[in-house]
């Protein structure tokens, strides 16, 4: 009986220890994504045009991306510095760029598109702002409500660039 108290003890601890040590980690990641300085990654969309979409349900599953809605064509820029790494084509996401940033700790998601920036390639080094593509409707999106879904993911240690844990990009596209 007493045993089974220490070990349940032990346990709680550990557990703890655990969920202390992610929200840490999370904090860091809110840290890090701050001084990137992220850019609003449609031209000529101000922050107070901006909302915050993450948490919506679609379906069964949450957003986790914020979409930016603007006319088909307007330029899609790199939200910050770093190399594109895949350019595919997915059925919900229609044409899509991910991009890491510069540490390679976070990968950078743009979807919807309409078409690429002209020479955009993978391995393309972007600076922040640098053209990307056009907003578009491609994928899932609704003809007549073109827009980017634009997603942050932290990677895992395998630095796969199709999966990840979604951060809000909300509260980081303030310029
Ligand atoms: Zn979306």
């Amino acid at each position: 009986m007493h045993r089974i108290a220490v070990l349940l003890a032990l346990l709680g601890t550990f557990l703890a220890l655990g969920a202390q040590a992610e929200s840490e980690s999370a904090a860091d990641d809110v840290r890090l994504l701050a001084t990137r300085r992220l850019v609003i990654p449609v031209v000529g969309v101000t922050r107070s045009n901006l909302r915050d979409t993450f948490d919506e349900r679609r379906g069964a599953i949450r957003h986790e991306a914020i979409d930016i809605a603007a006319p088909r064509g307007t330029p899609v820029v790199a939200a910050g510095d770093g190399r594109v790494v895949k350019l595919f084509k997915s059925a919900p996401g229609g044409l899509t760029v991910y991009q890491f940033d510069t540490d390679e700790k976070f990968a950078y998601y743009y979807a919807h598109l309409d078409r690429y920036a002209e020479g955009l390639a993978e391995g393309t080094m972007l600076k922040r702002g640098d053209p990307l593509g056009y907003v578009g409707s491609t994928g899932n999106a609704r003809l007549g409500a073109p827009h980017l879904h634009f997603a942050i993911f932290r990677l895992g240690p395998d630095r796969s660039w199709w999966k990840g844990t979604a951060i809000n990009p909300y509260p980081f596209l303030d310029h």
